[in-house]
């Protein structure tokens, strides 16, 4: 994978990624929303999930896997307490 992001941006830059990424979320997000409505199949969503999934590695490559490692892992801490605290309360 590691090649195909360093290709992408070295035949279209790193502001076409940023532009591609944002376009492919907002797709994604409209995929959500018409399936909600039953308007779409549950193949498109899935196609639009890949597209932005695509773009979400490209992105972690860009500013960096292991940063965005750590994060993660934090915000899956922190979603853990609340899981815990509404089991509790
Ligand atoms: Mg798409």
């Amino acid at each position: 994978m590691e090649k195909i992001y360093q290709a992408t941006i070295a035949r279209w830059g790193i502001d076409a990624q940023y532009d591609q990424a944002i376009e492919e979320c907002a797709e994604l997000i409209t995929a959500l929303k018409h399936f909600k409505r039953g308007k779409i199949s549950q193949q498109e969503v899935i196609d639009e999930l890949a597209d932005a999934t695509l773009m979400l590695g490209q992105l972690r490559w860009m500013f960096g896997h292991d940063q965005v490692e750590v994060a993660i892992s934090k915000k899956l801490e922190k979603l853990r307490e609340l899981l815990d605290q509404d089991e509790k309360g």
